[in-house]
This record gives C-alpha cells, sequence and structure tokens, in this order.
C-alpha cells in the first residue's frame, strides 16, 4: 500500500507510463467493428503505423501480448521440423527459443553471456557452414530487456547476406520499436515483432508483426497449424478496414494518437532522445561506482539499463526499498540475472526531468539498501543531460 502523494514512477522497461493523450483518447465509447466508423480507423491506424516500423509493406495487428506476435512470426513463416538459428541473449531470447521448440521446430542455438548481443560473425559462419540450406530462419531479438543490450541487425542482415543464404530473418522489436532506431524494409527483416507497451506507450493489450513480400510468399508454403495467427485472413479484411474477429477497438484508439505523437516529435527525435537519456543514465551508474550489465559499448540499449549491484548484495531488496519509499517500480532481474541486478526503464512518454526523478529515487534507494556506493550519480547525470540541451 502506497502512503506518498503524487504519481507513481512506473521505471520498469514496460509496461511504460501511457500519455495522458492516449488515456484520454481511448476514453471513448467502443463502436461497432463492422461499421464505417471503425473502418476509417483502420484506415488511419494501419498507414500511421508503417513508418514506426519504417515499413511500407503491411502490419498485422492482434489483440494479444507479445508473446502472441513471437508465435505468429513462427507460425505462418515456417513447417514443423524446420530449423531455426537464434542467438541467446537473455531471458526473452532463451522464452522465445521454448516457445519455437514447443511449435515442433528445430531450435539451434548460438550461446551467449548475457552482456553482448547476437553476434553477427557467429551467426554468419554457422549459415556459411550449412551449405544444405536446412536452416529456415534467423531469430534475433533487437533489444533484449532482460540485459539491456541492443543487438546489432543491420550486422545480422549484412552476415546473411554475405553467407548467401535464404533463411528469413525474423527480429523482436518489442522493447525497441519507436525507441531506438529501427528500419524494418531497408534492414531487409521479414517478420517484425512488436507489442503495444514500451515505446508506443500503450497499455498491454496489442500484438504486432511487420511482414516482407518473403514473408508473405512463406505463409503461403508454411505448413505450421495456424488459424487465430494467420496473417492472410487479416491482411485480406484489413484492406477494407476490417478485422476478421474482434478488434480491440479502444486500444486502436490509443494506437492512433500515440502514432500522431511519434510522428509530432518526429521519430529521428525519438531516437535521440533515448539515447540522451540511456547516456545520462550510464553516467549516473559509473559516477555510483557501479557496473552497467552491457559489456559492449556499440550495443548499450537506448531503452533501459541494467545495473549489476556489487556481489552478496540484493538486487530485489534494492527495488523494494524504493517501492516502499519513493513509489517507483524499477524492473527485476529475470532469470539466472534474479536478484544481481535491477532494470532502469527510460522509454517511451518520458523526459529529462523524468530521468532526474528516477535516478534521484535510485541513488536514494542504494544508499538506504547499504549499498556502497559514491554519491555524485545524480549530478553527473545532471552533467550529461545538461551538456545535451546546451
Ligand atoms: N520480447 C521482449 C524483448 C520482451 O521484453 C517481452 C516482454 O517484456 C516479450 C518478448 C514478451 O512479451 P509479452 O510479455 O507482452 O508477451
Amino acid at each position: 500500500m502506497h502512503t506518498t502523494g503524487g504519481r507513481h514512477f512506473l521505471q520498469i522497461p514496460g509496461p511504460t507510463n501511457v500519455p495522458d493523450r492516449v488515456l484520454r483518447a481511448m476514453a471513448a465509447p467502443t463502436i461497432d467493428h463492422r461499421g464505417p466508423e471503425f473502418a476509417e480507423l483502420t484506415k488511419a491506424v494501419l498507414p500511421a503505423l508503417g513508418p514506426v516500423f519504417g515499413t511500407a509493406g503491411p502490419v498485422v495487428i492482434y489483440p494479444s501480448s507479445g508473446t502472441g506476435a513471437w508465435e505468429a512470426a513462427l507460425v505462418n513463416t515456417l513447417s514443423p521440423g524446420d530449423r531455426v538459428l537464434m542467438s541467446e541473449t537473455g531471458h526473452f531470447s532463451t522464452l522465445w527459443s521454448e516457445l519455437a521448440g514447443r511449435l515442433g521446430l528445430q531450435v539451434e542455438i548460438i550461446p551467449g553471456d548475457w552482456r553482448h548481443g547476437a553476434d553477427p560473425t557467429a551467426i554468419g559462419e554457422r549459415l556459411a557452414a550449412d551449405t544444405a540450406r536446412e536452416i529456415k530462419a534467423v531469430c534475433v531479438v533487437h533489444n533484449e530487456t532482460s540485459t539491456g543490450v541492443t543487438s546489432r541487425v543491420p550486422d545480422v542482415r549484412a552476415a546473411i547476406d554475405d553467407a548467401g543464404h535464404p533463411a528469413l530473418l525474423l527480429v523482436d522489436t518489442i522493447s525497441s520499436l519507436a525507441s531506438i532506431d529501427y528500419r524494418h524494409d531497408e534492414w531487409r527483416v521479414d517478420v517484425t515483432v512488436a507489442g503495444s507497451q514500451k515505446g508506443l506507450m500503450l497499455p498491454p493489450g496489442l500484438g504486432f508483426n511487420a511482414v516482407s513480400e518473403k514473408a508473405l510468399a512463406a505463409a503461403g508454403s508454411a505448413g505450421l497449424p495456424r488459424s487465430y495467427w494467420d496473417w492472410r485472413p487479416i491482411i485480406e479484411a484489413n484492406a477494407r478496414g476490417f478485422f476478421p474477429s474482434t478488434p480491440a477497438t479502444n486500444l486502436l484508439y490509443g494506437l492512433r494518437e500515440a502514432c500522431t505523437m511519434l510522428a509530432e516529435e518526429g521519430l529521428e527525435h525519438v531516437f535521440a532522445r533515448h539515447q540522451r537519456h540511456a547516456a545520462a543514465t550510464r553516467a549516473a551508474v559509473r559516477a555510483w561506482g557501479l557496473e552497467v550489465l552491457c559489456a559492449d559499448e556499440r550495443e548499450h540499449s537506448g531503452a533501459l539499463t541494467a545495473v549489476l549491484v556489487p556481489e552478496g548484495l540484493d538486487a530485489d531488496a534494492v527495488r523494494r526499498i524504493i517501492l516502499e519509499k519513493f513509489d517507483m517500480s524499477l524492473g527485476a532481474g529475470l532469470g539466472k540475472l534474479a536478484g544481481k541486478i535491477f532494470r532502469i526503464g527510460h522509454l517511451g512518454h518520458f523526459n529529462d526531468l523524468t530521468l532526474v526523478g528516477t535516478l534521484g529515487g535510485v541513488q536514494m534507494g542504494l544508499q538506504l539498501a547499504g549499498v556502497p556506493i559514491k554519491p555524485g550519480g545524480v549530478e553527473a547525470a545532471l552533467e550529461s543531460l545538461r551538456e545535451a540541451a546546451a
């Protein structure tokens, strides 16, 4: 039970804070999803969504969480027993690979240490060795939400091209879309998987697949059973402004407003803002004398920062104190990182002063929890933000 005044600070790396504008847009009567007004909504939302994915092709919207969109990407493009190549970047890549295995795919995993992104060289070498072309898809989590590491998707694309391999490229952008630079068409990604509850600044409840022509062609021969997730009836109905089953009407009102907000700010500015906040957060972490989990300077996430607590201390105790004393939620360490890290979400509806408040709460919480830190973290972040604003 919280006894503080003011707003709760929801600084987990998704779901993120929903802007008042988006909340107001959703607070409208639900309309007939087979009527003309709804068709207008669809015809406004879909074209507004394309630029966010960096695509001129179809974007399929499901009433689902991100996990549903993961499944959709696989069942629409692959057949039982197909081999897929995945990179172990953290908890979410692991969950996706387990899901793929349960669907009857043969999953081959390039192991990782949860501090680096997908290794383009290792992917390229494995594909070059696959002379029988058994690997049908390469799956990469763009921004690994459990670690704060962003994989270099253009380098993965180049590795696939250099190997001359025909595998599809499937990318999870659940915690990067509309926060970290991403280009579905330019990077020739075949399926981009996304969700509503992070960079898009919406509540949970929508899953997305952006689909290339090559992926759509694969859907014609893919043998995994699918019905609800089948892209084709959805794309066909969308052309008329409708969906084959009942859509999440009020979330779509919110999505239309969120796309307007992103267009008003300009995606380039949105990406730059996230990078600025990530850099200021790292400045704070380092000034405290703590370590950022991401171990490659090229791969720091713009969406969140994972912070290692010193050996022998409990990161969950730090989070508990921060929630109790300052009414702020931070992300927990997931899987094998449980208790070892906490994650600061700085994505979505977020600005310089939200970051200052967030880092102020983290600094006080670390001190109250008895983590031995130097006190200058917030000041270092202020300096970083001030330099960027000058
Ligand atoms: N992939 C990534 C990168 C995520 O961060 C998440 C959730 O946080 C998922 C997949 C799973 O999505 P959901 O929990 O919406 O099903």
